[in-house]
């Protein structure tokens, strides 16, 4: 586990929040707006890592985002699919800098001279970063460029990447504003949740019920190997196509990423709601589809959840949803699940964000970076780098709430966190 130990993080927390805090909450939120965060990777940013690899010659050439606590690679050449704690990584100052980094040679630079990645594996020498800027000014991510050799750098070549840079935000700027999934046809994510925001806000003023199917494919991973990339692209607009004809007109489908769609179904209970979803899934059971010839069958599993006193908002049916799927796919997939309260359930009101934190423990000498998910009054889901060696009680700080209170941890895995606040 990585600590900033010399950073002993004040008791009481200043009443006014930095600029530096302003500015890191913004740009978390210009983030959270994209949801590009864990998303399968994709051509069209494949192909940008590719280029700037071919054209200067480097060895490994990385999108990737950065949230509170780890840089996360969208795309990546030369290196493994993942993320790495934040702390250590040079793009950190990119973002916080918004402006170019390039380093000829790192052992000769103060900054980077003992980081982990030069002094260890993979021994990086030459480092060049563009900040990922959106059109508002924020510096979500960055496009960067390693050798394990010292290299020279002109400004021209500082210039070709910012134009690469800017080919990748254009791509996720212009994915805000589309309201149809290129591939499928059915309505883009944003456009989902927005229809969505507004059929919930409908229906709590009219006091009718609405009801949210959440359909993943099963072992797409295999269409994919065995069939290609086209043959998985084909599959997922069949998919699209026998799911989008057995609604009614008023409901509405949604790609909410890769192979998982997701079906708004207003006036529906949560009855009515497993009977549509039953009909999908059979649906797609029963229809053959037609690769070049090849003859493929897919099933999905889906996870149904609806409107209730503790669900008015988006994200908590889609979160519900989502929880009854995983459940469908631990039961064996090709099933359906309605979502249902957990045995001793105490915390329903959790909101999903996207916030920076820091974890303080060792009497408060110690802190780690984290990334809040969810809060409610009575606790939070975080993400972490590592979660090995953290005590069960600590702290949790959200400067930007200015919140800070004791907390006990509930659940834990590798890199994330339950806990309770005392
Ligand atoms: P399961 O959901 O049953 O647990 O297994 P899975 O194999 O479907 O698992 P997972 O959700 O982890 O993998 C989804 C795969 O879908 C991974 C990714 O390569 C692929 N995928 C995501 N988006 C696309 C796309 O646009 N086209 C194609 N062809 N494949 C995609
Ligand atoms: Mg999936
Ligand atoms: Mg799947």
């Amino acid at each position: 586990m990585q600590t900033n130990a010399a950073f002993a993080f004040p008791a009481d927390l200043s009443p006014l929040i930095t600029p530096a805090v302003e500015r890191e909450n913004a740009r978390l939120n210009a983030l959270d707006r994209f949801d590009i965060l864990d998303t399968p990777r994709e051509e069209a940013f494949d192909r940008i890592t590719e280029l700037t690899k071919k054209i200067f010659d480097v060895p490994i050439a990385i999108v990737s985002f950065l949230d509170a606590h780890r840089q996360w690679y969208k795309s990546c050449i030369g290196v493994p699919q993942g993320e790495v704690p934040r702390q250590d990584t040079f793009c950190r100052y990119v973002i916080d800098d918004g402006m170019p980094l390039v380093v000829t040679d790192a052992t000769r630079d103060a900054r980077f001279a003992q980081n982990p990645y030069v002094v260890g594996a993979p021994g990086v020498r030459f480092y060049a970063g563009l900040p990922l800027k959106t059109r508002d000014g924020h510096n979500v991510g960055s496009l960067c460029l390693v050798d394990m050799k010292p290299r020279g750098f002109t400004a021209e070549q500082v210039e070709i990447m910012a134009g690469l840079a800017q080919i990748v935000m254009d791509e996720l700027e212009l994915r805000l504003y589309a309201d149809k999934d290129t591939l499928t046809g059915v309505s883009s994510r944003r456009s989902f949740k927005e229809a969505t925001g507004r059929a919930i806000a409908l229906a709590l003023r009219h006091h009718q019920t609405l009801s949210m199917v959440m359909i993943d494919l099963d072992h797409f991973k295999a269409v994919n190997d065995g069939y290609g990339h086209a043959g998985g692209d084909r599959v997922l607009v069949e998919a699209a196509r026998i799911c989008s004809a057995g609604l009614r007109e008023g409901d509405m489908i949604g790609r909410l990423g890769g192979e998982e769609f997701a079906v708004l179904l207003p006036t529906t209970d949560g009855t009515g709601a497993m009977t549509v979803a039953e009909k999908l899934r059979i649906g797609l059971e029963q229809q053959s589809i037609d690769i070049d010839g090849k003859i493929v069958n897919v099933t999905a599993s889906f996870g149904v959840a609806s409107l209730s006193p503790t669900v008015r908002d988006v994200e908590t049916i889609l979160d519900r949803a989502d929880k009854a799927l995983y459940e469908a796919k631990n039961k064996g997939r090709n099933r359906t699940i309605e979502w249902r309260p957990p045995v001793n359930a105490v915390d329903t009101h959790r909101r999903r964000v996207l916030k920076a934190g820091h974890i303080l423990f060792n009497g408060r000498s110690s802190s780690i970076d984290c990334t809040v998910k969810s809060l409610s009054d009575q606790g939070a889901g975080l993400e972490v780098s590592s979660s090995r060696g953290l005590p069960e009680l600590f702290y949790l700080a959200i400067p930007a709430d200015k919140f800070d209170r004791p907390c006990r941890m509930v659940s834990h895995t590798e890199r994330s966190i339950e806990l309770a606040f005392c």
